[in-house]
């Protein structure tokens, strides 16, 4: 039986670290977890109070709404519904999920807008360069490429990068057109209307991220911030109300380091850059970019674009379609659609940048 005295002094003591345990279980912060997924790296940060939303639960269901995207929609997976779909007969409509029928249909969209500069049936020629999902470890996994530059030696010694021969390019050019494949939403079937390669890597991560941001609000979090291999969706603020704070890393030389500061409130932001995945023959560098009306990697001045929109899929194959306009072209259709691009080009002794009209109000004044 505990004295009276001791009783006198333990009982409130319990009662602050019960008080105090309850003040900071249901005191929100910022709870985070990562993972691997579609050949390169997940963060995901989000708002809860201790009990409310258990880590262990969230990982789960943000995972498992990735690795769907990742298992139906890689090139990389041989048995992926998209590459049963790149193997059927050609002029046979073809049962797909609905989802990967409305996301052809908005690359399409995009290719209308950029006449063709970007094209989902680009994979012929992305796999003709090296780029596609052919054994090149640690491919698309910009992390390991930016990160380690003795990667990126092993990489290209391991696998030397070649320039295919002019006819191998024209054979894959003609496998390449957009308007070959039929869409219909009605019955969910894609129909390939000529020899084609669907090669969704442009905007199936982004539609990854905005799965699994769907996946947090039916759970009921409505304030977080989910990245897969640099493509980002922010919801809501951070616990001291503020907004998620993003930085656009730069391309320089090679190396990668933050050039912008940005606040997309309730937005996505992707990247796509030429330092990330490319090869040198020669002192040139050849990227993973492809341009489909030349066949070859797209070689204007641009290094990087920085694209905000509404979802991150847009924002996904916005900035790749940015990437084969190149700055100028690219910043005139950006101010003339009211999109929010930002771009970066090498000039002679650095890289420079320019801004469209809709990114502007997201930048942070750098002082
Ligand atoms: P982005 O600019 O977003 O996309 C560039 C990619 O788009 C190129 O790699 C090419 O595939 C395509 N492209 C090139 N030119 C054009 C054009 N003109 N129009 C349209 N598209 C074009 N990588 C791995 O190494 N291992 C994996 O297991 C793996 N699994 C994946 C699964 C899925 C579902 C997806 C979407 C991608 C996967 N990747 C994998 C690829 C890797 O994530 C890609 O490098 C990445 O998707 C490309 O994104 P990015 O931001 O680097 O470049």
């Amino acid at each position: 039986m505990l004295s009276r005295s001791l009783r006198r002094t333990l009982v409130p003591a319990i009662l602050l670290i019960a008080v105090v345990f309850l003040v900071l279980s249901t005191r929100p912060r910022i709870y985070s977890f990562q993972g691997q997924v579609m050949g390169t790296s997940y963060n995901v940060s989000y708002v809860s109070s201790l009990f409310s939303h258990p880590l262990p639960e969230v990982s789960a269901v943000v995972h498992a709404a990735l690795a769907d995207v990742d298992q139906r929609m890689s090139t990389y997976k041989p048995d992926s519904e998209l590459m049963r779909f790149n193997r059927a007969p050609v002029g046979q409509p073809v049962k797909v999920s609905a989802d990967i029928v409305e996301l052809v249909r908005q690359a399409q969209i995009i290719s209308e807008m950029s006449g063709g500069a970007y094209d989902i049936t680009v994979g012929p020629l992305v796999n003709l360069w090296g780029f596609g999902p052919q054994e090149k470890p640690g491919n698309g996994n910009a992390e390991q490429l930016v990160n380690a530059p003795e990667f990126v030696q092993w990489l290209d010694s391991q696998f030397p990068g070649h320039i295919p021969d002019p006819a191998a390019i024209d054979q894959a050019r003609a496998q390449v057109g957009y308007q070959s494949l039929g869409t219909n939403q009605g019955d969910s079937t894609l129909t390939r209307g000529k020899e084609l390669f669907v090669d969704l890597s442009s905007i199936a991560k982004g539609y990854g991220v905005d799965q699994a941001a769907d996946a947090l609000r039916g759970l009921g979090i409505d304030d977080f911030m989910v990245e897969v291999g640099g493509e980002v969706m922010v919801r809501g603020a951070k616990p001291n109300g503020n907004p998620w704070r993003l930085a656009v890393i730069g391309p320089e030389m090679g190396k990668s380091g933050v050039s912008a500061l940005v606040e997309p409130v309730d937005k996505a932001l992707a990247t796509s850059g030429d330092y990330l995945n490319f090869f040198e023959v020669d002192g040139k560098r050849y990227s993973h970019t492809i341009n489909p009306r030349s066949g070859w990697p797209e070689a204007k001045r641009i290094a990087e674009v920085a694209v905000i929109a509404d979802t991150t899929a847009q924002a996904d194959a916005l900035a790749t379609m940015f990437m084969v306009l190149g700055d100028e072209e690219g910043l005139k259709l950006a101010n003339r659609l009211g999109i929010a691009a930002r771009f970066a080009y090498y000039t002679n002794d650095g890289f420079a940048t320019v801004t469209s009209e809709a990114f502007k109000p997201y930048l942070v004044p750098q002082g």
